[in-house]
């Protein structure tokens, strides 16, 4: 927290999985602030979180922690995923002001100062969205799009479009985020779900500066159904009414067959339409079963209580001998 001259502390966590290009640069593009943390009398600490990295992320943040040593570093045993970056960005920052940022300069340190003084004035948070989605395929772009309306439509996480990760809270939204402790996270949800008073700032969007973004079509797609497993039972009840409109019609057709016979007697006859009505009927219920199974394989791992991520090594302050240390999620 602050230290004896009352001095405000920020935590800058960068989540990095293989970003060994854009370190130098994103530390470059973070430091233009000083004189703005100067004028506030804001202290700073950049918390890298290393997720997995397979290339030389590693040692390009401890050679920075060489030139600045406001660099902490927690480096994952192997890749968990940036949610499980951001929550151990927030589990090991001891800002009053916490921030996360991308990596690769596709959220502007630039815009730190804005967001600082929207806190100023009294927000909790202040949150960033992109208002235009260049240098993206359109179809990924379209998907998106439907992803929020129905996410929005299904749950009570208010989830903005184009909403980024790249935002500045205040200490008590932080310990929020960490009291919801659940092992499928999906932090746009958490953040919405979590409340406080939010500015939502906009920017246009920046296309990355070196190497290749980690989502392809397949891993997005995946992640919104997380997403909507994560934070909404609407297709539980969905499946549940399916079934009910099923059953219905099941009736009435019972009836009609019945009173068809009574009258005109029981040719055989028919197979076909059988045949399409059980393919139809098989087909309902298994993808029932399936959204069903979605709701009990996260349940799974939920009751699990693994551990949400595990270090290998963290760089602290004044320690330049690793430590090892397993953080679990409790
Ligand atoms: N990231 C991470 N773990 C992952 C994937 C990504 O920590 O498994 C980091 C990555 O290094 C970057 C940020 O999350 O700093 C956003 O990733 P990316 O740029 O690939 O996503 P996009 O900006 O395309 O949404
Ligand atoms: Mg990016």
């Amino acid at each position: 927290m602050s230290d004896k001259d009352n001095r405000k502390l920020l935590t800058v966590i960068v989540p990095c999985y293989n970003e060994e290009e854009n370190i130098a640069y994103f530390y470059e593009e973070f430091i233009k602030n000083k004189p703005f943390f100067e004028e506030k009398g804001l202290d700073y600490e950049l918390l890298f979180i290393d997720d997995g990295s397979k290339d030389k992320t590693v040692q390009n943040i401890r050679l920075l922690r060489e030139k600045e040593p406001r660099v902490r570093m927690v480096s994952f045993s192997r890749n968990f995923g940036k949610e499980a970056a951001i929550y151990a960005g927030l589990e090991n920052s001891r800002g009053d002001y916490v921030a996360i940022m991308d990596a690769d300069l596709q959220d502007p340190p630039a815009l730190l100062p804005e967001l600082y003084s929207y806190l100023e004035e009294g927000y909790d948070t202040a949150a960033t969205r992109r208002v235009t989605r260049k240098g993206e395929p359109p179809i990924r772009s379209w998907f998106a799009r439907k992803f929020y309306r129905l996410m929005n439509r299904m749950s009570n996480a208010d989830i903005v479009d184009g909403a980024r990760d790249y935002r500045l809270m205040k200490r008590q939204v932080v310990d929020a985020i960490l009291s919801v402790s659940e092992y499928n996270r999906f932090s746009k949800g958490i953040f919405g779900w979590v409340g406080f008073k939010t500015k939502w700032v906009e920017f246009e969007n920046i296309e990355r500066m070196h190497g290749e973004t980690k989502w392809s079509f397949w891993k997005l797609f995946l992640y919104a159904i997380d997403g909507i497993v994560a934070f909404s039972t609407v297709p539980l009840s969905l499946s549940a009414i399916v079934g009910l409109l099923f059953c219905a019609l099941a009736f009435l057709m019972i009836i009609f067959v019945i009173v068809r016979a009574l009258i005109f007697g029981d040719p055989t006859s028919g197979w076909p339409s059988l045949v399409c009505i059980i393919l139809l009927v098989s087909g309902v219920q298994l993808l029932c079963i399936g959204v069903v199974g979605q709701y009990l394989s996260k349940t799974y791992l939920e009751v699990k209580k693994r551990p949400i991520y595990l270090a290998k090594e963290i760089l602290d302050e004044g320690t330049d001998e690793d430590s090892c240390g397993d953080k679990t999620a409790d």
